[in-house]
């Protein structure tokens, strides 16, 4: 079972990685399926023609066979990374597939020409914005034959016509339900596709790629949020700044610097509660937002963490680095707006540093 499923994912991506971008990843994995789908929906019709007995259904069921075999060509052509051709292949299989089976078979009995309309739809879809030519001949060809069919109607092979009208109309409503069907596939795909990729983009614009904390950016705004709710609370801000950083940066070189960095980044993951909001806001600067945090509460946090800092020396190669911050804090009611409480925070921490660094400073705006 977990082979078939690998199977599956490997046709479905296969040309991805010829692919520039999600976009067009997208639109591969939707042209596979369209082979999948395409397959799939001429072996079931292959099925109910061989169930109902009646010879000339049957036979337009055979007469599908080499556009059957014809169909993996497209999977080949995305994987040896003709992307165009690749989607010009599955139209032309599949229009000549619905058209030689109308024309010398069902007529437009069963209502295949229908598959016309999904065929004028569906090119939107699978082409670039930039290929819009081919979307529009193809969008054009198949309405027209679609409009041909629907308004002069084609004869049927006589044996069709000795089908039971239930049969007859179950059979159409298979035929018209299996093309709404595919369309609600495609989008959905689409849908899931490009909503996994905003998370991931969004992910990515918010996440510092160093130690995968949030960014400056996406502190300032969740601050800016919880300002924004105007409501009378205890917040606090603390902007801790590594002492004397450089020293690590000059003794171990830069990747001992970043390696530095991931270490503080994981002792103050440990040290945020669920509620409050850290950051990555500089080079070796940090930020915390606390939320409903007294002055006592803030201060207490803050002495935590700077013995936490003391307590767990940073090793690179063997050789141990002591590692010191200093917290400027400012405690704030939230009516305030976000440069001043980052201002005082910054003073404050001008004033650790000035006093002899590993230590924190207060200042409290009403
Ligand atoms: P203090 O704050 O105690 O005054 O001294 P400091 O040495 O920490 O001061 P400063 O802010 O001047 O230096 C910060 C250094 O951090 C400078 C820069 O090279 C280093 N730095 C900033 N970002 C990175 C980074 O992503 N990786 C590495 N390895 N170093 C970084
Ligand atoms: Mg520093
Ligand atoms: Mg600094």
């Amino acid at each position: 079972m977990p082979n078939l499923a690998s199977l599956f994912l490997k046709l479905l991506t296969l040309g991805c990685q010829h692919s520039s971008s999600k976009t067009l990843e997208r639109k591969v994995i939707q042209v596979n399926l369209g082979v999948m789908v395409s397959a799939t929906t001429i072996l079931t019709f292959d099925f109910l023609f061989y169930l109902t007995g009646n010879g000339a259904l049957i036979y337009s069921g055979l007469i599908q066979t080499p556009f059957l075999l014809l169909l993996p060509t497209v999977w080949w052509l995305n994987h040896t990374g003709r992307l165009f051709l690749a989607r010009w292949a599955i139209f032309i299989i599949v229009i000549s597939d619905t058209t030689s089976t109308l024309l010398l078979a069902q007529g437009t009995q069963l209502l295949i020409h229908y598959y016309f309309l999904l065929f004028a739809i569906i090119p939107a879809a699978f082409f670039e914005i930039s290929q819009w030519r081919s979307s529009a001949i193809l969008f054009i060809t198949n309405l027209s034959l679609y409009f041909f069919f629907q308004l002069n109607g084609w004869e049927a092979l006589p044996e069709i016509y000795e089908l039971q009208a239930q049969q007859l109309n179950l059979l159409r409503v298979i035929m018209v339900g299996s093309s709404v069907f595919t369309i609600i596939l495609l989008l959905l795909i689409s849908e899931r596709y490009s909503e996994r990729n905003e998370i991931f983009l969004e992910k990515l614009a918010n996440t510092d790629p160093l130690t995968s904390l949030n960014n400056r950016r996406h502190f300032i705004d969740n601050v800016q949020q919880q300002l924004a709710k105007k409501l009378d609370q205890n917040l606090a801000l603390a902007i801790i700044d590594i002492d004397h950083f450089k020293q690590i940066n000059d003794t171990g070189g830069h990747d001992a610097g970043d390696e530095a960095l991931k270490h503080i980044s994981q002792i103050l993951s440990k040290h945020v509660g669920e509620k409050e909001l850290l950051a990555r806001i500089g080079g070796e600067e940090f930020a915390i937002l606390y939320i409903e945090s007294t002055a006592e509460l803030a201060t207490k946090k803050g002495d935590a963490l700077l013995r936490q800092f003391e307590n767990t020396p940073f090793y690179y190669f063997e050789k141990e680095y002591k590692i010191t911050a200093s917290i400027g804090l400012c405690l704030f009611t939230g009516q305030q707006d976000l440069d001043q409480v980052m201002r005082e925070a910054d003073e404050a921490l001008y004033q650790a540093k000035e006093g002899g660094r590993n230590r924190q400073k207060i200042k409290k705006i009403a």
